[in-house]
């Protein structure tokens, strides 16, 4: 019998379960004690083991003389001394700002804040941004505007076991995350219902009561058309609007046009399901609404958000018992990835990096004049798209960014429009990436640096609720890896910074960082390790270490500073690309509860390959009799930037308008090469979730 004394968190999702293991992870078990999960792990978690002893493990780092050369092993030394000099050269042709980094929603808080100060005090760059943009950057915009505070769940997970009604708008949580699904269950068992908004018929909407199968790209004008018949229906919480909210009059005039014959042209729900629905949200004692990617990856995510903040407003439900507006984030460190100075916008605690007060406080803390620190930068796909020389996509007037450091990030297969990124990671003078495996990034850099996984090494994350737990160091890593802290420690003392990179562990990093955000939105100063081990987490905000956390917010204010909520008047409008008659179909896509986002580490776990050895393409029985296809079939599909190839599942569960495939693969079938880099204004999320597309060619091989 194997002792399984061990206890840390999961590697991948948002959810951070709760594991206990073995010396060496040969075996994993669900942490009953942690509350989050109790007990309960998805196919990823328990086969989490094989990345830690994995034969394909980067343990040396690789470096390349030229473009044309293959990788050869280096030392740490010369892998070290070639980025740090690429950086100063850069720095030196080109100014601060041709310099870039690019961060993850993957890395620890402690991570985080050492990447935002190493990009803001050793290369002084505007340019650092991370792949949360293009995951919760539409969720965490529209909370700031509705509630002045981007938290994405206001509440626990177990709240939603007591909530009478919840509405899943664009989440197919029973596949993300899993071990959510025993808190609907406790909220079924207690008579409560659970309506399902989603172009598919997914596991989710198959254990709804309700299921509302939109056209992609139409949310909005959903939540618009519910708020038309509440307020046709006198459903509206008159006194929460007057005393806890502004702004209604004006949303009141924006949707008066949506009445259920527009809603139902551009959503394609029926007036019968549009009245049902309001009426159970109205009638429910409690109700909450949670977003996912779906309804978020849109170029109008954050307008979408608001639509739905709207609603909830206009019901009373933000700040109820059991109620409210929440985001079911997707990244594991996706809720702190965001608060802790990674984001081109951002500094320390969920500070803005535009704000005088907020630089003047930074600048005080790392001890540098406030007008030394960098502006805002370019956002993750515009950073991107100004990689290397390249007239008209460039900023006009701006060098190029020639140098790029990307650490724990696949972005060929995550960022939109896959043959332009590669193209633009390949017109860059020097790209360095740090990572456990060899991924389509890392093969078109000049240098990899291998480092530590999840269980080698110390740190705090925040996961979906705003709660910060602890990934404890649960086994060695093999000899020749290190860790990404220890990187940017080098790095910085190479780059003449290394007074401000003092530090022994990551706890010491966590000190200096819990500091670094008092007094911010995200104040974290008083949580200690200690206090997260007592507590099986903490919430934040927690600006005293005897504070005990902050589990809901919005009783009784909102962050607002007339501590109000407010209405955002949003309207429908067309997506980006849009199907006409050379590219008649929408596009969207999604995930398998088999893989994780770009696929670097679920791709090398053969109990996952078996279980979902590639992409399924989507198509109805109705779509695939038009063109003779058959199930198995390899179908090609275009849109307006490429081609990728996919077999077919079809399948009823799809609508006849609509086809999907699920993001994870890179290569011909990666899903993203048909994607555009249509931004939304407010977040700059690129539109993931649509394009316009035609099939090309069906083949029976
Ligand atoms: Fe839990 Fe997410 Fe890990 Fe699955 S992937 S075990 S849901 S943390």
């Amino acid at each position: 019998m194997v002792e399984l004394a061990l206890r840390t968190h999961c590697p991948y999702c948002a959810y951070q379960c709760g594991i206990r293991m073995s010396d060496a992870a040969e075996a994993i078990l669900g942490d009953p004690h942690f509350p989050v999960n109790n007990g309960q792990l998805c196919i990823k978690g328990w086969s989490a083991g094989a990345l830690l002893r994995h034969p394909q493990r980067l343990t040396t780092p690789l470096v390349r003389d030229s473009r044309k050369d293959d990788f050869r092993p280096a030392d740490w030394d010369e892998a070290l001394d070639r980025i740090a000099d690429a950086m100063r050269r850069t720095r030196e042709q080109y100014g601060p700002d041709a310099n870039a980094m690019f961060g993850s929603g993957a890395l620890t808080n402690e991570k985080v804040y050492l990447l935002g100060k190493f990009a803001r005090l050793a290369l002084g760059t505007a340019n650092i941004d991370y792949n949360g943009r293009y995951c919760m950057s539409s969720a965490a915009g529209g909370n700031n505007r509705a509630f002045g505070v981007d938290r994405g769940m206001p509440f626990p997970v177990n709240d939603i076991g007591e909530a009478e009604l919840i509405v899943l708008i664009g989440s197919n949580c029973a596949d993300t995350l899993p071990p959510i699904m025993q808190w609907f269950q406790k909220q079924k068992a207690n008579g409560g219902r659970v309506i399902v908004i989603d172009p598919r018929r997914t596991s989710t909407a198959r254990s709804a009561d309700l299921h509302l199968q939109t056209t992609p790209g139409t949310d909005l004008a959903l939540a618009n058309g519910l708020l038309y018949l509440a307020i046709e229906l006198d459903l509206l919480n008159r006194e929460y609007i007057t005393t806890r909210t502004n702004g209604f009059d004006a949303v009141r005039a924006t949707v008066l046009n949506d009445h259920p014959a527009r809603t139902e042209r551009i959503t394609g729900v029926g007036e019968p399901l549009l009245r049902q629905a309001i009426k159970w949200m109205s009638a429910a004692k409690s109700c909450m609404f949670l977003t996912g990617r779906g309804a978020e990856q849109h170029s109008k995510g954050v307008d979408t958000v608001n639509a739905w903040t709207n609603l909830a407003l206009a019901l009373g439900l933000p700040g109820k018992p059991q109620s409210g507006y929440g985001t079911l984030t997707g990244q594991g460190n996706g809720q702190g990835g965001r608060e802790h100075g990674q984001k081109a916008d951002q500094l320390p605690g969920y500070r803005l990096i535009e704000n005088p007060d907020h630089r003047e406080a930074m600048a005080k803390f790392w001890g540098v004049p406030a007008e030394s620190l960098p502006r805002k930068g370019k956002s993750a796909y515009e950073l991107i798209d100004a990689l290397g020389e390249s007239p008209g996509t460039a900023v006009p007037g701006l060098s190029p960014i020639r140098t790029l450091f990307v650490m724990g990030s696949n972005l060929v297969v995550a960022s939109p429009d896959v043959n332009r990124t590669v193209a633009r990671l390949k017109a860059t003078d020097f790209l360095a990436v740090a990572d456990s495996f060899l991924n389509e990034t890392s093969q078109i850099a000049d240098v990899v640096l291998p480092v530590y996984q999840w269980a080698e090494e110390n740190g705090t994350m925040t996961n979906f609720e705003g709660r910060v737990i602890r990934r404890r160091q649960t086994a060695l890593a093999p000899t020749g890896v290190r860790g990404d802290l220890d990187i940017l420690r080098e790095l910085a003392d190479r780059l003449g910074c290394g007074d401000k990179f003092a530090f022994n562990s990551a706890r010491e990093v966590f000190d200096e960082f819990r500091r670094a955000t008092a007094g911010g939105t995200a104040d974290y100063s008083g949580i200690t390790y200690e206090k997260i081990e007592a507590n099986e987490g903490v919430f934040w905000p927690c600006p005293a270490e005897d504070h005990p956390g902050t589990p809901r917010l919005f009783a009784d204010r909102f962050f607002h500073p007339d501590g109000k909520a407010k209405f955002l008047p949003v309207e429908h409008r067309p997506a980006g690309d849009t199907p006409d008659a050379a590219f008649p179909y929408l596009f969207t896509t999604g995930r398998y509860k088999e893989h994780y986002n770009s696929g670097v580490q679920t791709r090398q776990v053969g109990e996952l390959t078996k279980a979902k050895p590639g992409p399924l393409l989507q198509v109805h029985p109705t779509l695939a009799r038009r063109h003779g296809i058959a199930g198995g079939n390899l179908v090609t599909l275009e849109s307006r930037r490429g081609r990728a190839e996919f077999r077919v599942d079809v399948t009823p569960d799809i609508r006849p308008d609509t086809l999907f495939a699920p993001f994870h693969w890179g290569g011909r079938e990666g899903a993203n090469l048909l994607i555009g880099g249509f931004l939304d204004p407010v977040s700059r999320m690129p539109e993931f979730k649509l394009a316009a597309v035609r099939v090309v060619s069906v083949s029976k091989s």
